[in-house]
């Protein structure tokens, strides 16, 4: 654990580590899995760990009331939901885009009491500014969280998990050489590198952008150096870093966010059937797909170690299910 900065437990720490057997075997490459879609905190995933930092800075901040925003399966929006119980808060979410199920994340969020405003993409920001300001006018104190949690604050939830895996990996002696991951809002990929920096963990982190393409080279790099060199002040370590730190691959976004098709799905329905584990719509299936192909590709030597980072989302898989279920 980082030493000098308070936190509000949510997740259940450490999550589990452990080898992906079966699809080891139909790679032939060593592959092991961090389970964070087990961290706990209704239905899990990665934003637990930067809500833990992010809650305790808007109680400091003496904050009633968190607003945040994504898209309407966001896995994201429903842990705030979630978080915000814990720590006695309200929830307002701004969502995006089409309510075309009300199945998976936009469930839970209901049953999780958080009040839903329903927007368009290009205007959750400013929509997330203008609730803020009812919010104010009502006499309360909002306390926004960026989309994804991505900024320092929530990135030092992933500079923690770079501690607890080095413990991981110290206590069964196995070191992976590289680390795969999905990213999108840069949040938990600034965490890693910066917690890379911090205890010198070994392997290479490699990010696989499930909605960044080419055009916003170097543009979302620079975006991750600047919350990792932010995140870095914030525990008071020494280092700069630039968007060469950041080894983002944006080959495998296929149609685009959220959108499913027949390579995710393939990935999905493989790891399903070679180790029962379930990997979600939006997120991990794109980034599994991902990791099978640069796998195929020979982006690794047959000696690698991988450890896939499971970041959540399954509950999106209940409102994908035409998707997920085609008809041929
Ligand atoms: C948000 C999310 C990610 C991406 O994390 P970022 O910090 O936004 O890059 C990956 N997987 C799942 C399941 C997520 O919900």
């Amino acid at each position: 654990m980082i030493k000098n900065i308070a936190r509000f437990p949510l997740a259940m720490l450490p999550t589990p580590m452990h080898a992906l057997t079966g699809l080891s075997r139909q790679t032939g490459i060593e592959i092991f899995i961090k389970r964070d879609d087990l961290t706990g905190l209704a239905m899990g995933g990665n934003k637990t760990r930067k809500l833990e930092y992010l809650i305790q800075d808007a109680l400091a901040r003496q904050a009633d009331t968190l607003i945040t925003a994504g898209a309407a399966q966001s896995n994201h929006c429903r842990q705030t939901a979630a978080a915000a119980i814990k720590a006695g808060l309200a929830c307002e979410l701004v969502l995006a885009g089409e309510q075309n199920s009300r199945n998976g994340n936009v469930l839970l969020d209901t049953l999780l009491g958080a009040k839903i405003h329903w927007t368009t993409r290009d205007e959750r920001q400013q929509r997330m500014q203008s609730v803020a300001k009812d919010i104010e006018q009502r006499g309360h104190v909002p306390y926004v969280i960026p989309v994804g949690g991505s900024n320092a604050v929530g990135a030092l939830g992933y500079v923690n998990a770079v501690i607890e895996l080095e413990q991981q990996c110290q206590s069964i002696s196995w070191w992976p050489t590289h680390v795969v991951l999905a990213t999108s809002s840069g949040g938990t990929m600034a965490g890693l590198v910066a917690g890379k920096k911090l205890t010198g963990f070994p392997a290479e982190i490699v990010g696989i952008s499930i909605d960044k393409g080419f055009d916003e080279f170097p543009i979302f790099e620079n975006e991750m150096a600047e919350i990792a060199l932010a995140a870095a002040k914030e525990i008071g370590l020494d280092s700069s870093f630039r968007g060469d730190d950041f080894n983002v691959i944006r080959e495998y976004l296929g149609s685009g966010y959220g959108i499913v098709g027949p390579e995710e799905r393939n990935a999905i329905y493989k790891v399903a059937r070679s180790d029962a584990i379930l990997l979600d719509p939006v997120y991990t299936g794109k980034a599994m797909h991902g990791l099978l192909a640069l796998i195929k590709n020979g982006f690794f030597d047959p000696d690698d170690r991988i450890l896939f980072w499971h970041t959540g989302g399954e509950a999106s898989l209940f409102g994908y299910e035409t998707e997920l279920i085609p008809d041929k």
